[in-house]
């Protein structure tokens, strides 16, 4: 298995020396930027696997460079753990809907984190070798083949899509607009209920392998697919 590569971006020079002591004993290789600007090109000629992002950067936000990353197909599957000293709601909300995947509180310890940036690992590339392993379905990326318990299945393409999406992205509740923006793609312009649709038409494929409760309705919010 190769090194993952994690981007810490943080201007504070105490956090960073401490990142780079808790990751010097960790599986993980370290790359470090101080500001946006300099993780832009990290990012570039790293491709980072995850991005530790701190929310109060001089010069562009770490949110506001979340939400650039994410607008980008180069860098929108990378996950990003935001560091926050802000504990409310409210901003936990806005650095999700910016597109990060979980956030961290400060003050942490590495302990804590290292949990984390394991977790989110785990939950967003449960794929090895072209294989997509779980909840029961196996999906061939590769020869774009599809199985329940060794059954094989068929779906149409978009719900292909959309089933690829939640595999790769478990356990997070996702909006119509989000599962349109990231699903089907940004420029186009589709009602949200297509959305609807297409999650009918998968789940209805599904409930012949008695698989239909991995995509969960989340009343108020959207959908999400969960092992759980
Ligand atoms: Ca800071």
């Amino acid at each position: 298995m190769s090194q993952k590569k994690i981007l810490l971006v943080e201007d504070e020079i105490a956090i960073r020396e401490m990142m780079k002591f808790a990751f010097f004993k960790s599986d993980y290789l370290l790359l470090e930027a101080e500001d946006a600007e300099q993780a832009q090109v990290m990012i570039m000629n790293e491709q980072p696997d995850l991005i530790l992002l701190d929310w109060m950067l001089p010069g562009i936000s770490g949110l506001e460079l979340a939400q650039r990353l994410k607008k980008h197909d180069s860098s929108k599957e990378i996950p990003i753990i935001m560091l926050t000293a802000r504990g409310e709601e409210n901003d936990r909300i806005r650095g999700l809907d910016a597109g990060a995947d979980d956030y961290v509180t400060k003050p942490f310890s590495p302990r804590e984190l290292m949990a984390r940036i394991k977790a989110v690992l785990r939950r967003v590339a449960p794929e090895q070798d072209g294989i997509l392993d779980l909840g029961g379905i196996r999906m061939d990326t590769e020869k774009h083949r599809l199985f329940v318990t060794g059954k094989p299945f068929e779906l149409g393409p978009t719900e292909y899509k959309l089933l690829y999406f939640f595999m790769t992205h478990s356990e997070r509740v996702y909006s119509r607009s989000q599962l349109l923006d990231r699903v089907w793609g940004g420029d186009v312009y589709i009602e949200e209920r297509t959305v609807d649709v297409h999650i009918r038409r998968l789940r209805k494929v599904l409930t012949e392998f008695n698989v239909e409760h991995l995509i969960q309705t989340v009343r108020g919010a959207g959908y999400r697919f969960s092992t759980e």
